[in-house]
């Protein structure tokens, strides 16, 4: 957490009057269905491809045209600069979300905090917030710089994703499951995370969601980046090479950024469909091994939880508690509690438990997932 103070956006709500009123000023005069706009449709996803340049306040306003029946948005950004959403606004010009309200103590999306050069943030997140519905949105994404002030001026590549499916209560998720170099060949490995796959399918299935996976080798370095500088060129480039736009990838190393108490991490709250250089959840097989290289049972369903936590992460679950005990996520049906204790007695077994709950002989199973929770990730544009 802890994202940099921004500069005040004037603009922002300049810009959102004279769109309603429909003038220019800050306002682009391009928006979607530019002819340079790529759109491809795969089953129930839809996927545009723009791009759009932030004005003299910082921000883009990027135009998203919605279609009867299209019930989540993921949009993803791209730029040379930090990315951040500023707002949501629906097509009667109500702003639904806006960045500073969720700067508290409970958190929607890590959409808001300009922590690197790619962001995706996905719409709606809960049942309480404005669904889509058709028409002209508007989404205001702030292009920053590491000292927290906007900049103007920057070109950002825009993927916009939108799906239709009103089931919030079965879905499919595809993950591409990547061995980093080598670990493909080692068979201690290899079986180990098959049947830590297995144990993720378990988890989720209780919650309504079918996974399915494939597994794939590649020559990645095995230190996996730990995403919080940005993630690597190499995450972009094999998310293109093997990924597909409607497929969330995994990659396992033996370590995310040397830190041997590292599971793994997600590329972000929501992460993306489509190659950025966050494109990925990293995995730590060692960490979840417990360290000794071999898989007892325990481990295997400890690695599984883990599979299924951090890609509930990149699906938009934030922890129910942070292990500070002093930020909750937004959701209703997970008890808030706010110290060691009553968090372990509340909420230890809740996937999204921030750590995994452990005596000296075993942890608990972590394979809870709340109603709400559940519709999280049902509302991700990945959820089929
Ligand atoms: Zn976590």
């Amino acid at each position: 957490m802890g994202g940099k103070e921004r500069a005040a956006g004037r603009c922002g709500a300049t810009a959102a009057l004279l769109m309603g009123l429909g003038l220019a000023g800050c306002v682009p005069t391009e928006g979607s269905g530019k002819s340079g706009d790529q759109v491809s449709v795969d089953g129930s996803l839809r996927t545009v491809r723009t791009n759009e340049t932030s004005q003299n306040d910082g921000i883009a306003v990027v135009a998203v045209d919605v279609n009867a029946g299209e019930t989540s948005l993921l949009l993803t950004a791209q730029a040379d600069q930090l990315v951040s959403v500023e707002y949501i606004e629906d097509p009667s010009g109500d702003r639904v979300f806006y960045w500073e309200d969720w700067y508290g103590d409970y958190s929607l999306t890590g959409a808001i905090f300009p922590e690197a050069r790619d962001m995706a943030v996905n719409w709606p997140v809960r049942a309480a917030d404005a669904p889509l519905q058709a028409g002209i949105w508007y989404v205001g994404i702030a292009t920053t710089n590491n000292n927290g002030y906007y900049v103007n001026n920057v070109d950002i590549d825009l993927t916009l994703q939108l799906k239709s499916d009103d089931d919030t209560s079965r879905a499919t998720v595809r993950a591409l499951v990547a061995y980093a170099d080598g670990l493909a060949d080692d068979p201690e490995v290899v079986a180990g995370t098959e049947a830590a796959v297995e144990r993720w399918a378990e988890v989720w299935a209780a919650a309504g969601i079918t996974l399915e996976a494939r597994f794939t080798s590649t020559d990645l370095d095995p230190v996996l980046p730990t995403m919080y500088d940005g993630g690597s060129a190499e995450i972009r480039s094999l998310a293109a090479d093997e990924g597909e736009d409607n497929d969330v990838m995994v990659v396992i190393g033996d370590s995310v950024g040397n830190q041997r108490n590292t599971y793994g991490i997600s590329g972000g709250i929501p992460g993306t469909l489509v190659a950025t250089k966050r494109a990925a959840v990293v995995i730590s097989w060692v960490a979840n091994a417990g360290g000794d290289g071999t898989f007892e049972d325990a481990d295997v369903q400890l690695y599984g939880e883990t599979l299924a936590h951090e890609v509930g992460h990149y699906m938009g679950l934030f922890h129910p508690v942070e292990s500070s005990y002093d930020y909750w996520d937004a959701l209703d049906d997970t008890p808030e509690c706010t110290n060691a204790r009553g968090c372990e007695n509340n909420l230890g077994e809740n996937n999204m438990f921030p750590y995994p709950v452990c005596d000296f002989r075993s942890c608990l199973a972590q394979d809870v997932i709340t109603d709400e929770q559940a519709g999280v990730s049902h509302r991700y544009a990945g959820a089929l």
